[in-house]
C-alpha cells in the first residue's frame, strides 16, 4: 500500500513520519535511515543482553504499528522486521546488509507485522535459494544454458532411435547445476516459460540439423513442466517451432511426468488430444511413481510410457521390482503402448528388459547425456 502512495505527497509525509518515530526511539549513538522504498535500517549500538535487544525490538514494533490518517487517508502501518547481529551474523557492512535482507524476507513470509532473527545456519538454505533464483533469471540471456542429448536405443535393431534433451546450467561459480535443483526454481518463479520454449526450439533445431547432415530420422524427446503444458498458447508455440525448424511433427515427442499429467486430468486430455491431432507424440515419464493405472492412461492419447529408473535399480529374479516391471511391460504391450526403460546401467538390466520385450532403452550403459559435439563424435561416426 505504501508503495502505491510513494509517488504521492502522502507517501512522502508518511515515510518522514516513520523515520521520525524510529529516531525518537533510538538513542544518540544509534542511526536511522531510509534505504529505499518503504525500507529502513536502524543500527542499535551498545545493548547489554539479548533480552535488552528483544525488548527494544518489541518497542519499535509496537511504536510503529499504528493507523495514521494523512490527508484523510487512513493508513495501517504494520512493519516487518529482520534482525541481524554484529559480529555473529557477519563482520562487513555488506554482509550484514545482505543478511538483513534475508531476515526481512523471512519476516515478510511469516505474514504482516512479524519479525525474524537471522540465523547463519538455519537461513543458509534460503540464502542459497535466493541467490540461485537471481542467477537463474540471467542464465538464459548470459548463454549459461545448454542442451545435452542422451541416446535412446531401439532394442530390436540395436540402433540409436532418438535422443532425450536434458537441460544443463553452467553456473559461473558453482559449475554445472543439476536440473533437479533448478527446474523447480524455474517453475516457481515462472522463468520456466522462456527457458522451456528455448529448450524446445534448440532441441528441434539440433535434431533437424543432424537429420539433414547425416541423412537420418532421429526423434527428439523434450521434457515439459506443468506450467508449460497448461499455458494457453502452448500447442501453437510447438507448431510454430516445428514450422520454423522444419522438423517433421512425428519426430517430436513430448515427455510429461505422470504427476503433471494427473494434475488436471480433463485439461490434460484436451491438450493431449490436440497434440495427437497434429501428429506430435506424447510419452508418460517416470511411469510407476504415480498412481495411474495403465487402463486409466489409455484415455490419454499417449504412445509411450517410460518406466521409471527406480524400478530397474535392483532387479533380481525374485524381487518385487522384477514383477512390477514385467507386469507393466506385458500390459503395455497388450494396450499397444511403446515402452522405454530408463536408467539402464548394467548388462543384466538390459538382458532382463530385452527378455520382457521392451522396445527401447536409455541409460549410462549406452551413454550419458552429452553436448552436441560429443554426440557427433561418438554416435554419428
Ligand atoms: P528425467 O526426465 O527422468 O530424465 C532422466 C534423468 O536420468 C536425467 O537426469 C538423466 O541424466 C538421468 N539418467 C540417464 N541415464 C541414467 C542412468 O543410467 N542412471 C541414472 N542413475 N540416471 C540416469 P538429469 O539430466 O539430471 O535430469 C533430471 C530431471 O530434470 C529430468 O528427469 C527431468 O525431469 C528434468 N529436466 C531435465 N531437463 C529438463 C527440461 O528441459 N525441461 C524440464 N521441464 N525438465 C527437465
Ligand atoms: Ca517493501
Ligand atoms: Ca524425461
Ligand atoms: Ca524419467
Amino acid at each position: 500500500f505504501v508503495n502505491d502512495l510513494l509517488s504521492h505527497k502522502v507517501g512522502d509525509i508518511l515515510l518522514v513520519r516513520i523515520t521520525q518515530r524510529l529516531k525518537s526511539l533510538a538513542s544518540e549513538k544509534d542511526s536511522v535511515g531510509r534505504i529505499g522504498g518503504d525500507e529502513f535500517v536502524l543500527i542499535k549500538r551498545d545493548y547489554k543482553s539479548r533480552e535488552e535487544l528483544e525488548q527494544f525490538i518489541n518497542d519499535v514494533q509496537n511504536y510503529v504499528t499504528k493507523t495514521v490518517t494523512i490527508d484523510n487517508y487512513p493508513i495501517n502501518i504494520t512493519p516487518s522486521i529482520g534482525i541481524v547481529e554484529y559480529p555473529d551474523n557477519g563482520e562487513k557492512v555488506s554482509d550484514l546488509l545482505k543478511s538483513g535482507d534475508i531476515a526481512l524476507l523471512q519476516a515478510k513470509s511469516k505474514g504482516r507485522n512479524a519479525k525474524h532473527y537471522f540465523s547463519n545456519t538455519k537461513d543458509q538454505k534460503t540464502i542459497d535459494l535466493i541467490s540461485l533464483r537471481e542467477d537463474l533469471k540471467l542464465a538464459l540471456e548470459r548463454n549459461q544454458l545448454e542442451v545435452y542429448y542422451q541416446p535412446q536405443i531401439d532394442l530390436k535393431k540395436d540402433k540409436v532411435k532418438g535422443f532425450e534433451a536434458l537441460l544443463r546450467w553452467h553456473h559461473p561459480k558453482k559449475g554445472i547445476v543439476s536440473p533437479a535443483t533448478f527446474i523447480p526454481i524455474a517453475e516457481e518463479t515462472g522463468i520456466i516459460a522462456p527457458i522451456g520454449e528455448w529448450v524446445l526450439r534448440e532441441a528441434c533445431k539440433q535434431v533437424a540439423k543432424w537429420n539433414k547432415e547425416y541423412n537420418m530420422e532421429y526423434r527428439i524427446s523434450v521434457n515439459l513442466s506443468l506450467k508449460q503444458l497448461y499455458k494457453s498458447d502452448f500447442v501453437a508455440v510447438v507448431e510454430e517451432i516445428l514450422k520454423e525448424t522444419q522438423l517433421p511433427h512425428s519426430l517430436l515427442e513430448l515427455e510429461i511426468t505422470e504427476s503433471v499429467a494427473m494434475a488436471d486430468v480433463n485439461r490434460t486430455k484436451l491438450i493431449f488430444k490436440r497434440f495427437h491431432e497434429i501428429g506430435v507424440r506424447l510419452s508418460l515419464d517416470d511411469f510407476g511413481t504415480g498412481y495411474s493405472s495403465l487402463s486409466f492412461i489409455q484415455q490419454f492419447k499417449i504412445s509411450r510410457i517410460k518406466i521409471d529408473k527406480s524400478f530397474l535399480k535392483e532387479i533380481t529374479v525374485d524381487s518385487d521390482d522384477y514383477k512390477i516391471v514385467s507386469g507393466i511391460l506385458s500390459m503395455a504391450l497388450q494396450l499397444n503402448l511403446l515402452v522405454t526403460a530408463e536408467g539402464i546401467e548394467t548388462i543384466e538390466q538390459l538382458d532382463y528388459i530385452r527378455e520382457n520385450n521392451c522396445h527401447e532403452a536409455q541409460g549410462f550403459y549406452f551413454s550419458k547425456p552429452m553436448p552436441p559435439a560429443e554426440i557427433e563424435k561418438k554416435i554419428m561416426n
